[in-house]
């Protein structure tokens, strides 16, 4: 047990060097100085990552160095309390710092051993997309998953699809009232994890409201970010007869009319009634959303309408497919389009490296289940590059990541941290 407290004691050395993304330089050079003070070789890329190599490795361990900081981080003040360790309101960085102390600690007593710390994943997977070191090992090992026992073997792809349309406004003149609708009570959630839940689009709803009402579209304006189910929206309308509003959607009649509204307001609607959000189709042996697309922020500008889309899916033949699809559908309606930071499915795949995962974690954990998560991962971006390694992510329990309700199983962080060491030893 003394081993492995050594790795608490270490993150606890972590938390007092600030690392949240884009401003992690002082963690990076703590990482070179540990990592080069053991006897290993330590390179660097352009971007930011931090690749160590002792001996003859056939596992590369990796975590990413960056944080997300909630409330005082990076001020962190430990509270520990039993098995739990949190921070006094902040996010503690468990999410990825854990892992990084694990890997420290290994370093110092492993001969045969590779370590990748990568930059800035919690800000769209920057070190990994952009990764330029030749690894050394056949196997990676990803750190940065938060429930023990669960060995991740594959993740969802997606892409960013920026549309627009051009629009021209025509005068409002004559017998029009004006009403402004507001979503109301709407959730939100993760555009790909959250996919299947059932949770209600605002964009969509309002979109089936207008299509009910006979009016015109004034101004339009709703989402949060490619990445969220859409949670708000608010338009302006004029429309000669009255309206009424719904449980979803609240209705102003305000006083002051609008000078414009779209001409092609009902094209557009049509079209947000015609784009489907959410699960696409569904993978039942893998237990898991394969296709998806988010409706995820729709705005009327000046001289266009603007939409943006994020499919994903979990193999790039899947992904092809989607995006031929949505293609298709936005050149009959009259959009333009350009792609923007793709990032690649991880296939699923239970190799004899996953295998070997779930042999070594069945000493240690009640249950060991292969899962696929419907959203990026780096290992994904990884071994997109990299095509002949096998990779696996595991992790210990953490809860709430990027919050400041964030908290770590003291006792989880061991027994992983066993699990690792022990296959490390098995090759
Ligand atoms: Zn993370």
């Amino acid at each position: 047990m003394i081993v492995c407290r050594k790795i608490i004691e270490i993150f606890k050395e972590i938390c007092k060097i600030p690392h949240c993304s884009f401003k992690a330089e002082k963690f990076k050079e703590y990482l070179i100085a540990y990592c080069k003070k053991t006897g290993a070789k330590v390179v660097t890329d352009d971007v930011g990552n931090i690749q160590v190599v002792k001996g003859d490795p056939k596992i590369c361990l990796q975590s990413h160095y960056d944080m997300v900081c909630m409330g005082d981080a990076p001020e962190i003040e430990l509270v520990e309390e039993g098995n739990i360790l949190q921070a006094k309101n902040s996010s503690l960085g468990a999410d990825n710092g854990i892992g990084c102390a694990i890997m420290l600690d290994l370093l110092e007593r492993k001969d045969n051993i590779e370590l990748l710390f990568t930059c800035d994943e919690e800000v769209g997977l920057i070190g990994a997309t952009n990764l330029n070191l030749e690894l050394k090992s056949k196997y990676l090992l990803n750190l940065d998953s938060e429930e023990e026992g669960d060995i991740f073997v594959g993740c969802a792809g997606g892409v960013e699809m920026l549309c627009s349309k051009p629009i021209t406004y025509e005068k409002v003149e004559g017998d029009w009232k004006t009403y402004e609708l507001e979503t109301v009570g709407f959730i939100g959630g993760h555009s790909g994890v959250d996919a299947d839940k059932d949770i209600k689009n605002a964009i969509k709803e309002m979109a089936y409201f207008l299509h009910d009402n006979s009016c015109m579209i004034s101004s339009f304006k709703g989402g949060e970010a490619n990445n969220s189910i859409p949670k708000y929206v608010k338009v302006v309308v004029v429309s000669k007869e009255d309206m009424v509003g719904n449980s979803d959607i609240k209705v102003t009649k305000v006083d002051t009319q609008p000078m414009k509204y779209i001409t092609q307001s009902k094209e557009i609607i049509s079209f947000l009634n015609s784009m489907h959000s959410g699960v696409r189709s569904y993978n039942k042996e893998l237990n898991i959303v394969q296709r998806s697309t988010n409706l995820a922020i729709v705005e009327s500008k000046e001289d266009s309408f603007y939409v943006e889309l994020f499919p994903r899916a979990m193999s790039s033949e899947d992904m092809d497919r989607v995006k031929v699809e949505l293609i298709s559908q936005l050149e009959v309606f009259g959009f333009v389009y350009k792609l923007e930071h793709e990032f690649p499915s991880w296939k699923p795949n239970i190799g004899d490296f996953a295998k070997r995962v779930q042999e070594v974690s069945l000493k240690h954990f009640d249950k060991s289940d292969f899962v696929a998560i419907h959203a990026g991962l780096e290992a994904g971006v990884i071994v997109d590059k990299f095509p002949d390694m096998e990779a696996a992510s595991i992790g210990p329990n953490i809860y709430f990541p990027h919050s400041i309700r964030e908290y770590v199983e003291i006792d989880s962080v061991l027994k992983v941290s066993k699990v690792i060491e022990e296959l490390i030893n098995s090759y």
